[in-house]
């Protein structure tokens, strides 16, 4: 997928989607046609396919990276966590995504290694997944450059029981630049609402002496706002702070559901802006991640509202090769 955003002209824009595997086969079918839906109307440059923990669902992770890869024609990126999996389980992945032709890997720690899975396979072969940048390495000394690989960051920093001393970028930098060193080939932040902290972080990473970031694509993480308890339990979770502006104006609507929603939009579309404007041409062409939650209608009012839908490529005839952009309707 690199290559798609280097083929873009340098001021240009792109999103991608994020799907989970639903849990039951009402779910698949649903998710399904919402695919095939959305990806005709919204146009992605890619979608990316979540990867369960310790690889809960493995099977159905691979189900629907097949569907979005193979059947439906799209760019996929298959998230694949490595910690408290056995190697075979991420050797199987990563050959199951080649067979399937997805050529983008989301390399991921997943929950911090349990001491039973710390060194599993580790001793023979040297292999040992306990951070995100072993799996990075992994996918680098076995398949060369067959996958593009990406890499998580947190411009508000990472948090969880694996650094008790708290969550900052400070502490983060030094491995995230050891990550892209080992051979990442793109950055997709965690969601955030605090735009000072996005805009520090972005331009911590493009100034950095190492000069790692100094033009790699760097993908902003959105996270549309389906309700109120939602977005407060996940903005918990996540450890990314609502700045009191955002927060107010979502308190003041939160007994009614379509009011947060249309809030929602216009808080997650103000940032897109924001972030849109203060782009540099050096930086390339300026892209956003969408954690979906494999809805709809939030994502499809922010691409509408900031005018990130690209326009539809259109034959001119049967007997010209050549293919314009036209807008749509
Ligand atoms: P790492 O890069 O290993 O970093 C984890 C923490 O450890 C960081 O604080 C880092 O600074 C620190 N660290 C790194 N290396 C070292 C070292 N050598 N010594 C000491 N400290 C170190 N989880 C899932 O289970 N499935 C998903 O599909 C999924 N998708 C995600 C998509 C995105 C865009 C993001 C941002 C996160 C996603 N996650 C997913 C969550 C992710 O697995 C967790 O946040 C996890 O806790 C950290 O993963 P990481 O890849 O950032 O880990």
């Amino acid at each position: 997928l690199t290559d798609k955003i280097a083929a873009l002209p340098p001021n240009a824009n792109y999103f991608s989607l994020e799907f989970f595997p639903p849990k039951t086969a009402m779910g698949s079918s649903n998710l399904r046609a919402r695919l095939d839906r959305m990806s005709r109307a919204l146009r992605p440059l890619f979608v990316t396919v979540t990867w369960g923990a310790g690889g809960s669902t493995a099977t159905k992770s691979l189900e629907l990276a097949e569907l979005c890869q193979r059947e439906l024609g799209l760019t996929t990126c298959l998230h694949l966590t490595c910690t408290n999996m056995s190697k075979a389980t991420v050797d199987k992945a990563l050959a199951d995504a080649r067979v399937l032709g997805v050529r983008n890997i989301l390399a991921l720690r997943g929950d911090p290694p349990r001491e039973e899975y710390k060194v599993e396979g580790g001793k023979e072969e040297g292999v040992e997944f306990e951070w995100a940048i072993d799996l990075v390495r992994y996918i680098r000394n076995v398949y060369g450059d067959y996958f593009c690989i990406g890499v998580a960051a947190y411009p508000e920093g990472h948090a969880d029981e694996s650094h008790p001393e708290g969550q900052s970028l400070e502490y983060d930098l030094p491995y995230l630049v050891e990550k892209v060193q080992a051979g990442a080939d793109f950055i997709m932040t965690q969601l955030f609402f605090d735009i000072n902290a996005y805009n520090k972080f972005e331009t911590r990473l493009r100034e950095h002496p190492s000069g790692a970031f100094k033009t790699l694509p760097i993908i902003p993480g959105m996270m549309p706002i389906q309700s109120y308890q939602m977005i407060k339990r996940t903005t918990k979770l996540s450890h990314a702070a609502l700045p009191p502006d955002i927060l107010s104006r979502l308190d003041s609507v939160k007994g009614d559901d379509e009011k947060v929603k249309k809030v929602g939009v216009e808080v997650v579309s103000e940032l897109v802006e924001s972030i849109n404007t203060s782009k540099t041409p050096s930086s390339g062409p300026r892209g956003f991640h969408f954690y979906t939650l494999n809805l709809e209608k939030a994502v499809s009012f922010i691409l509408e509202r900031t005018n990130l839908i690209p326009p539809i490529p259109v034959e001119i005839s049967s007997d010209e090769s050549a293919v314009v952009d036209v807008s749509p309707e």
